[in-house]
């Protein structure tokens, strides 16, 4: 991949829905391209990297063309700040996906050029990936893909491998169980032991999958409670928390 071209799926400014950073303004950037199969996957348009990618201003929206250049990508970023009357510093950058850190070395180029904080959203594939770009993060998202939410691609997952990065980096971090009814408690106490053991000052979100017509459903509430009880001995930083942005009807 040529590191000076990043190919972007949309580009967008929301509140947040997910996470420690829940309920504040951030500057999305979805990154095109993954190779992971969720089943839960509700940005599907993002497993490729297209010709185009959309970007949305506070009135009205466009479409652009992929790849862009460092410089490109600042422009519009600006664009799309200044149509709220904001600057890089005023709101977290979300850069997610896809996968962003197939593009890594974009970013471990690009992002040291933003002036303002950056939260990074990462399946945990690509641990060398990360480890190029984690000192210019400020909160790391990373997901926890328990093995029956995956339709494909858990030969590629590096969790561990991201969770001793995070550590040895000092980057905050939080870490994402997305859960479905079909999970166990053993799946999902796996998970924590092995958060607990290699970065226990991680955040923990359960996140219940958000339903959508014919995706998995979400656990029940009894599922969550004893799940989220399973942390005592762990004593993780856990919280059970859905995604907001839809409950707020926001992207
Ligand atoms: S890692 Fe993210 S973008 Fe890729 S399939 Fe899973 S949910 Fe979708």
């Amino acid at each position: 991949m040529d590191r000076s071209q990043l190919f972007l799926d949309e580009v967008f400014l929301s509140l947040q829905g997910e996470g420690l950073e829940v309920g504040r303004p951030h500057l999305f950037v979805r990154c095109g391209g993954c190779p992971l199969r969720c089943n839960y996957c509700d940005t599907p348009r993002s497993w490729k990297q297209r010709d185009q990618f959309d970007v949305f201003f506070a009135h009205g929206s466009t479409t652009r063309a992929n790849p862009l250049s460092q410089m490109d990508l600042h422009k519009v970023l600006e664009e799309v700040l200044a149509s709220y009357d904001l600057k890089p510093a005023d709101v977290m950058l979300a850069v997610t996906g896809g996968e962003p850190l197939l593009q890594a070395e974009f970013l471990a180029d690009w992002l040291p050029q933003w002036s303002g904080s950056v939260l990074l959203e990462t399946a945990g594939i690509l641990a060398l990936q990360l480890e190029s770009v984690i000192s210019e993060v400020q909160l790391l998202s990373l997901d926890w893909k328990l093995p029956d939410t995956l339709r494909s691609g858990e030969e590629l997952l590096a969790t561990e491998a991201c969770l001793d990065l995070a550590r040895a980096a000092k980057c905050t971090t939080q870490v994402k169980l997305v859960l479905t009814e079909t999970n166990s408690l053993e799946q999902v106490s796996t998970a924590l032991k092995t958060i607990a053991e290699k970065l226990p000052e991680a955040v923990v979100f359960l996140q219940p999958v958000t339903p959508f017509a014919n995706g998995p459903l979400p656990p029940k509430a009894d599922q969550l409670l004893t799940w989220s009880l399973h942390n005592r001995a762990l004593s993780l930083d856990l919280r059970v928390l859905p995604q907001v942005h839809p409950l707020l009807g926001v992207r």
